[in-house]
């Protein structure tokens, strides 16, 4: 395992997301939320609210959009 270098981030492309909420159910941090604004494609996007992620790769698991998500676990 490699050191810690920073905070965790979920990392969204939010013109990939299709606004299905799984990532939003899943975060047992409840930091993340559906933004409101549309994408290209006419979903709702979701956005993270800013602070809180642990990076435990839960909304990650659970996104079945390849590109929507990721997360940064701040490790190297
Ligand atoms: S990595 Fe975990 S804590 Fe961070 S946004 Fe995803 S589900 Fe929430
Ligand atoms: S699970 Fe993926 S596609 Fe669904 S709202 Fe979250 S980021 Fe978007």
């Amino acid at each position: 395992m490699s050191a810690k270098r920073g905070p965790s981030r979920p990392i969204i492309d939010e013109s990939e997301c299709k606004g299905c909420g799984r990532c939003v159910a899943a975060c047992p941090k409840q930091v993340l939320r559906l933004s409101g604004r549309t994408n290209r494609r006419g979903y709702n996007a979701v956005e993270y609210v800013g602070e809180g992620c642990t990076g435990c790769f839960a909304c990650f698991y659970n996104c079945p959009e390849p590109y929507a998500l990721q997360v940064d676990d701040g490790r190297e």
